[in-house]
């Protein structure tokens, strides 16, 4: 059985759904004020790698992941380079989607956005109101009254009983630190601030606070209790703290069943952050020359619940598990002579057996992926030294890459494509045009490329080598 790390009971606790075989997942998507780093990406991969292993375990999984594209920081920002809010928000939400993809995160059913759900944030914070949990401020603002809600803290494990007996103090700002447990704004009253972005409801003319968008999106797309609801650990408190009260507060009913956080990506010892200013973009790690798996292996090869410091040798080390993985994907691939005898294919059946069971086991035993990639390359180990013997032929290869395809899955690391799939002659003119380039000589490279592209095969030169693919 499944087993996860609820944040919110502080122990491993098995995985139930609520809907048998179904599982509401809600994750928090970026905040479109710049490009996001790799550590907001250590995020994303954390929540891809779960999502995939429900599936492989035959949940069908609904995920939902926000994009806020209106908070303190996008209106800061824009303001900055003199653009509109939409404008500078959708730049960054487009170099997210094409991160993403490059990363071989799956996407998610719905995107949903914060400035498309005004009309359901009014609606929650109305009804707040009305059971006098939520009140208005001077400034106009509508606040929280974190002191009518019992378990306010129980997330993020602090005592708030100090601080309810004087809870009159407020915050505006979306992002505070632990010790500012305060009654915290759900719509905020226009400032001069805020230039042109405001909307005029029934709560005035304003905006709403960032916490209330992942209630009002979550319980629309899964309902008012679901599963799963993941973020990275900065979010506990306050963001999720919030998103508790809010909706708790609100439907009166349980809000979310498991609650994840994945730990830090580390830059020398400290968190890499854009206030620190010690990240890297996707963007900049693959100007470098790594390929985009090397760093989806990096970040999902620590455990999610463990801080991964960022190097470059990291990326390397990552880089040459995937070739190994690879390499073996390839020598399968051209094994066309048929076993040696019927032993061969059992044995093999035995240990895609083992190494099932014990990826499983390890998987389950919440996302242990130390052991479960230690178990795949236990796998390749012993599948490369059966190919040394001569004794694997195409029967075997074709039930070791059948197990490589489904751990795969999961991993979303190796390359399947069947190189052997080209005529032979084209083959040796791609060899001869890399011969032609390894020696300078880039005319006639070029006239082979374009040799190629005549019998609809394109090349891509990629940091891995030479890559190509049918255009025709
Ligand atoms: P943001 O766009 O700032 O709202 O962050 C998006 C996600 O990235 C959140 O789940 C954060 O918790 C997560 N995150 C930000 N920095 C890091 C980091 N250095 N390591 C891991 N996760 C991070
Ligand atoms: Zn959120």
């Amino acid at each position: 059985m499944l087993t996860l790390y609820n944040t919110l009971t502080r122990k491993l606790e098995g995985f139930k759904p609520l809907k048998g075989k179904k599982v509401g997942l809600y994750s928090c998507g970026p905040t479109c004020y710049d490009y996001p780093h790799i550590g907001n990406y250590r995020a994303y991969v954390f929540v891809d790698l779960l999502k995939r292993y429900l599936l492989y375990k035959g949940y069908k999984v609904k995920h939902i992941m926000n994009i806020t594209d209106v908070d303190d920081k996008t209106i800061r920002n824009s303001q900055k380079e003199g653009v509109s809010l939409k404008d500078f928000t959708r730049k960054y939400e487009q170099a997210f989607f094409d991160d993403i993809k490059t990363l071989h995160i799956l996407p998610a059913n719905k995107y949903p956005m914060a400035t498309g759900h005004i009309k359901e944030m009014v609606a929650i914070t109305k009804a707040l109101m009305k059971k006098g949990i939520a009140y208005k401020g001077e400034d106009g603002s509508i606040y929280y009254d974190i002191g009518k809600f019992n378990d306010y803290g129980k997330l993020a494990n602090i005592d708030t009983s100090k601080l309810k007996a004087g809870a009159s103090g407020r915050v505006k700002k979306d992002e505070y630190s632990k010790d500012d447990v305060q009654d915290f704004a759900l719509w905020k009253s226009w400032t001069k601030d805020d230039g042109a972005v405001f909307w005029q409801t029934e709560l005035g003319k304003g905006r709403p606070g960032w916490h209330l968008e992942c209630s009002a999106m979550s319980t629309k797309n899964l309902g008012k209790t679901f599963d799963i609801h993941c973020g990275g650990i900065d979010l506990i408190f306050p963001h999720h703290q919030n998103e508790i009260a809010q909706s708790e507060g609100w439907t009166g009913k349980k809000f979310v069943n498991y609650w994840l956080h994945n730990e830090w990506l580390l830059v020398n010892g400290q968190k890499m952050s854009k206030s620190l200013g010690n990240f890297y973009t996707l963007r900049d790690v693959l100007a470098k020359g790594y390929s985009p798996v090397a760093v989806r292996y990096l970040l999902l090869s620590t455990h999610y619940r463990q801080q991964l410091n960022f190097t470059f040798e990291g990326v390397d080390a990552a880089k040459a598990a995937i070739e190994r993985l690879n390499e073996l994907i390839r020598r399968l691939q051209g094994l066309k002579n048929s076993d040696e005898n019927k032993k061969t294919l059992s044995t093999l059946k035995n240990e895609v057996k083992e190494g099932t069971r014990i990826f499983e086991a390890a998987m389950d035993d919440d996302l242990n992926i130390s052991e479960a990639l230690a178990a795949v390359f236990d796998f390749v180990k012993t599948v490369n030294a059966s190919v040394d013997s001569g004794a694997m032929g195409k029967e075997s290869a074709a039930e070791a890459l059948s197990f490589l395809k489904n751990v795969d899955s999961v991993l979303g690391v190796m390359s399947f494509a069947a190189e052997e799939d080209l005529p032979k002659e084209l083959t040796k003119l791609i060899e001869e045009r890399e011969r032609l380039r390894k020696e300078k000589k880039f005319a006639e490279a070029d006239k082979i490329r374009a040799k190629l592209q005549e019998k609809g095969i394109q090349l891509d030169d990629t940091p891995e080598g030479v890559k190509w693919k049918k255009i025709k």
